[in-house]
């Protein structure tokens, strides 16, 4: 690619409930892989139990009451939980990179505006000195806005909240907040 860089990608997620949303993911990107960009791609199995196991109690008090949601403390958790997210995620990027020989590991999570971009280079950083590889971390979010665009034009699945059922749950809160703001506006 432009930066000359090889590329192979790494699609892992046990993060991502129900099943039916991490193959909806996944299938969109094995054909955007294929069909648009003809770049490998690695899928590890998918094991949602073993990411349930080490988020633990760190997922927080769920289901959230939306009427008693506190959202200072709703954020607090959620940072809580996205830092052992990344550093799982990219501790399995890692290992796979380092067993094929790879120099760097990278992400795309961080185009989204919605991440903790700062958790996000300190966990891809951490994952990849532990395994001697170096980390690639790139600010992408002023790309966003475009993103969207493009990912409408090749009719790329969108999804509507960031992957866990606990970020499910905020999301719809979120959007019902949103809702009743603009009612009352
Ligand atoms: S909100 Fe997203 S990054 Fe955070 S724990 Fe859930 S799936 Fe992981």
């Amino acid at each position: 690619m432009e930066t000359g860089h090889t590329l192979t990608l790494y699609y892992s997620n046990d993060n991502i409930h129900p099943e039916s949303e991490y193959q909806l993911r996944r299938d969109c990107l094995v054909g955007y892989a294929k069909e648009v960009v003809g770049l490998e791609l690695l899928v590890p199995d998918y094991q949602p139990e073993a990411w349930h196991q080490m988020i633990g109690s760190a997922a927080g008090v769920f289901p959230l009451i939306p009427e008693a949601v506190d959202y200072e403390e709703m954020l607090v958790a959620r940072q809580k939980r996205c830092r052992l997210c990344y550093s799982q995620r990219f501790t399995a990027l890692a290992e796979a990179a380092s067993e094929r020989g790879f120099s760097q590991i990278s992400t795309t999570l961080s185009i989204s505006p919605w991440q903790f971009t700062e958790l996000l280079e300190e966990e891809l950083s951490a994952a990849a000195a532990r395994c001697g590889l170096q980390a690639h971390f790139v600010d992408w979010r002023e790309d966003y806005p475009q993103s969207r665009v493009l990912s409408r034009e090749l009719g790329l699945y969108r999804q509507k909240y960031c992957g866990c059922q606990y970020s499910r749950q905020e999301a719809d809160i979120e959007r019902e907040a949103a809702r009743q703001r603009r009612r009352h506006e």
